[in-house]
């Protein structure tokens, strides 16, 4: 078991991680702008993980697309960027140690067979529990869950204090999937504890997937980081931007009109004329103003028009 120094003790150090399924849009501009301020006036460190875990959802190029607009508005990331693809020695050494510890049990079930199960708070099927003590006869294991057990209550510094019972509103979770690959949130911990990250900053889409990631902290002795969730940005139907919903590219937009855009959706106050000024201006106000507790304490809010 590692023994986790406490939050304070720890470099201060925040992370972007966006996966690579389309071009940035304003959504993920908010989330890699907060998360960046966040850190940079904790004097601390900022990293850009690319979350290409799920290859089937990966889409040829976006990545790359994604790493030239960042630095096209003047991000700056410290070392080298983390592929999620290259990192599954280190998720399956993590498996492991949970399968050791009787954490992880083998799951045969395919989704027809839990299409009756009840809806958890992420809209998935909760699990009935067929595997959780030994696979049924004749069957084979197809992919790997965690049991969840207990209450994880967590404080989250834009959205306030959380408490999920991890057996009501999750149920037992995947962490290794059917078609072999590991899932988001047992890559998500174990890259955030690698890395040292000690804030969480994104949108608050993720919310409720955060006691699960707390729960795998605990069960794999990481040191539990600071989580602050940003409201996430709707189109006028009041669907998440994203590749899905036809989200305009922020490379479509000049670079400081988007950002004070970010900035404003963002609860901060820039002043008039600022999105007509030079890029290094911008971050150099942002970087002096930020304030996380302007930030509005709600999960969505519709995107600006940014022309
Ligand atoms: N890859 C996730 C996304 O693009 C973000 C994961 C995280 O920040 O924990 O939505």
């Amino acid at each position: 078991m590692t023994v986790s120094a406490p939050l304070a003790s720890r470099p201060p150090t925040g992370r972007f991680a966006p996966s690579p399924s389309g071009p940035l849009h304003f959504g993920s501009l908010v989330a890699a702008a907060g998360s960046y301020l966040d850190a940079r006036s904790r004097g601390g460190r900022w990293l850009l993980r690319i979350e290409d875990v799920d290859t089937p959802r990966t889409v040829e190029g976006a990545a790359n697309g994604l790493i030239a607009t960042l630095a096209r508005l003047g991000f700056e990331w410290d070392g080298d960027i983390v592929w999620q693809s290259r990192r599954t020695a280190a998720y399956a050494a993590a498996l492991e140690r949970l399968k050791a510890a009787g954490h992880a049990f083998a799951c045969a079930c395919t989704r027809r067979e839990m299409a009756d199960s009840a809806l958890t708070r992420d809209g998935s099927r909760r699990y009935p529990g067929t595997c959780r003590n030994g696979l049924p006869p004749g069957r084979s294991a197809r992919a790997w869950r965690v049991r969840a057990d207990g209450v994880v209550a967590f404080d989250d510094a834009v959205q306030g204090p959380q408490r999920e019972d991890l057996a009501q509103d999750s149920g037992d979770y995947v962490v290794l999937r059917a078609d072999g690959l590991f899932a988001y949130q047992l890559a998500v911990v174990v890259d955030d504890a690698d890395a040292g990250v000690t804030h969480v900053v994104r949108g608050a889409d993720l919310l409720d997937s955060t006691a699960r990631q707390i729960h795998l902290q605990q069960l794999l002795g990481f040191p539990q980081p600071a989580y602050a969730h940003l409201p996430v940005a709707t189109n006028a139907a009041g669907e998440k931007l994203s590749k899905q919903t036809l989200a305009r590219a922020v490379d479509a937009h000049p670079p400081a009109g988007a950002l004070v855009a970010a900035l404003r959706f963002l609860g901060q106050a820039p002043p008039a004329g600022l999105d007509r000024a030079a890029l290094t201006e911008v971050w150099s106000w942002a970087l002096h103003h930020w304030r996380l507790a302007a930030v509005p304490r709600c999960r969505h809010a519709p995107a600006p028009d940014i022309d």
